[in-house]
């Protein structure tokens, strides 16, 4: 295998008892040498991220697409897990829109009391988290490790800047690319950054159902999602093989299938459709 995809979280601000919030785990190559790229970091990540047997140590960066707060909550346990969790101290790169480092910062001042308690009680504990911020617009993300990075400004308005990535892995065997559009509406920016991808990493809502929902707070998320059809829609123009839905609004029923929504989708793209419950996992063999 060459990349794998692991949804993390497949919920959204509306808590659900089954789906963690956004998150989706990107990983290029396997065994120790295996790069895990964290995108967004949800509701429950650090709870999710171990039932695949990993940790916030483990993260070669943690991405983010945008600043809205279900896509963001468990940063600060991202960042103070592998704090204490490493006995040397491993800086932590995130990347993620302008205003990523203002967010940061803040974070890091919230948590100043307990890091704190931390330093005064753990001998070997002498300095603060490590906490390196990229912040980009567009173009390559210059990060250490075998997989290429890059990054098209998105459309999730009036969030902004919104940010999608694209991750190019390659071996002796081939190349595998996946993409994480995060929340947006179709646009050209995603658009360029997915062309001829493997696969597509999608966050959806469908606009079918909540437009039927007589309440403001709802129906003022439509203007700013994809729905199933758009998210395909996307997917054929870019020539991508496999999309992959996620961030399920409203949440798919404890056992569904999901097959309305893969039926919505499959009116506009011909390739293989992936959505599932947390953890689902997506492999892209290189070729
Ligand atoms: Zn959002
Ligand atoms: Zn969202």
């Amino acid at each position: 295998m060459s990349l794998t995809i692991t949804l993390l979280g497949t919920g959204s601000p509306m808590p659900s008892p089954d789906r963690a919030g956004p998150a989706t785990l990107i990983s290029a190559g396997s065994g120790p040498a295996a790069e895990h790229y964290l995108v967004d970091a949800g509701r429950g990540v650090l709870m999710r991220l171990a039932a695949v047997g990993l940790g916030a140590p483990n993260l070669s960066a943690v991405l983010l697409t945008h600043l809205h707060s279900d896509h963001i909550t468990d940063l600060n346990d991202v960042i103070t897990t592998r704090w204490v969790t490493t006995l040397q101290p491993t800086p932590l790169t995130i990347v993620g829109p302008v205003g990523t480092t203002r967010v940061v910062d803040h974070i890091m001042a919230s948590l100043a009391p307990d890091m704190a308690y931390r330093i005064a009680h753990h001998q070997d504990l002498t300095d603060p988290p490590q906490v390196d911020v990229i912040e980009v617009t567009e173009g390559p993300v210059n990060l250490p490790g075998m997989t290429r990075i890059r990054t098209a400004l998105t459309d999730h308005k009036p969030v902004e800047p919104s940010v999608g990535f694209r991750f190019d892995f390659s071996d002796d065997i081939g190349t595998a690319s996946a993409v994480t559009a995060g929340d947006t509406v179709p646009c050209t920016g995603l658009d360029s950054l997915c062309a001829g991808a493997d696969a597509m990493v999608h966050t959806v809502i469908r606009k079918d159902i909540i437009a039927n929902i007589p309440l403001q707070r709802l129906q003022d998320t439509l203007d700013y999602h994809s729905s199933p059809e758009q998210a395909a829609q996307t997917a054929t123009r870019a020539g991508v093989d496999t999309l992959v839905l996620t961030h399920y609004v409203p949440p798919i029923p404890t056992g569904g299938d999901g097959a309305d929504w893969r039926a919505l989708a499959a009116e506009h793209f011909d390739g293989t459709i992936e959505l599932g419950d947390d953890l689902h996992r997506i492999e892209i063999n290189s070729r």
